[in-house]
């Protein structure tokens, strides 16, 4: 489904679809914003979710906050890519924007959970490169659940609870990066973003780039 778009050396590649997941609260967001700031050809996928805007959060942005109604609309007209439960809320990957930032030769980055993950390695395959991001403890968890003030007690508790559960699905992740400090673990996501650009099999114009070294060597 991804296009073909120019690596920095001017070779052109297919784009791909990289995928952040973690439990919450293990700073997915944080390497996420920290990606979209540094790499370039690179757009984020902005999802649609039943659940109400937490404080400082922006429509458009975070995400497009609709109601179930429209949820189920977009979801049986095929309007999105992959959707799933989470939290008791849904949550879905609008189609329209991945395909034109991939036909535009941009790779975009998808903050979604382990259900979304599965179902888009089904319909985009190697296109995929995914990554789970573990807490370096249970407590580093709470911790930062605590600091970033945005759910009240009972939920950190739901979502504490869950993080045992999101993370046995890690086995399914291409790459696992464990955020012990967020600069180290930027620099592991940003290396794997930049080798994975770099895979043959996405290089679609390596035949031509190579034939066209090989003419001019024969002259
Ligand atoms: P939060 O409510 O904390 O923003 O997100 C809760 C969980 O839903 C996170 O694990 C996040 O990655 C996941 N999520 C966000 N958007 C989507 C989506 O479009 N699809 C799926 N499958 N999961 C999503």
């Amino acid at each position: 489904m991804a296009a073909g778009s120019q690596g920095s050396d001017g070779v052109e590649r297919r784009g791909l679809m990289f995928v952040l997941s973690s439990p919450s609260g293990a700073g997915k967001t944080t390497l996420s914003r920290m990606l979209m700031k540094e790499v370039p050809d690179l757009q984020m996928s902005v999802s649609v979710t039943t659940r109400p805007m937490r404080p400082g959060e922006v429509e458009g942005k975070d995400y497009f906050f609709i109601d179930q109604k429209r949820f189920d609309e977009m979801a049986a007209k095929g309007d999105l890519l992959e959707w799933a439960p989470v939290f008791g809320k849904s949550y879905g990957t609008p189609r329209a924007p991945v395909e034109t930032a991939l036909a535009a030769g941009r790779d975009v980055l998808f903050d979604i959970d382990w259900q979304g993950t599965q179902q888009l390695r089904e319909k985009a395959g190697p296109d995929v490169v995914s990554v789970f991001i573990l807490p370096p403890s249970a407590a580093d968890l709470e911790k930062r659940l605590h600091t970033r003030a945005q759910d009240s007690e009972e939920v950190i508790r739901g979502r504490m609870a869950r993080a045992s559960h999101e993370m046995s699905h890690w086995a399914e992740y291409d790459y696992i990066v464990v955020n012990q400090n967020v600069d180290d673990a930027f620099a592991e996501v940003q290396s794997i973003l930049k080798a994975e650009r770099l895979k043959r099999a996405r290089r679609t114009g390596l035949t031509g780039f190579v034939r066209n070294l090989q003419r001019q060597l024969e002259k």
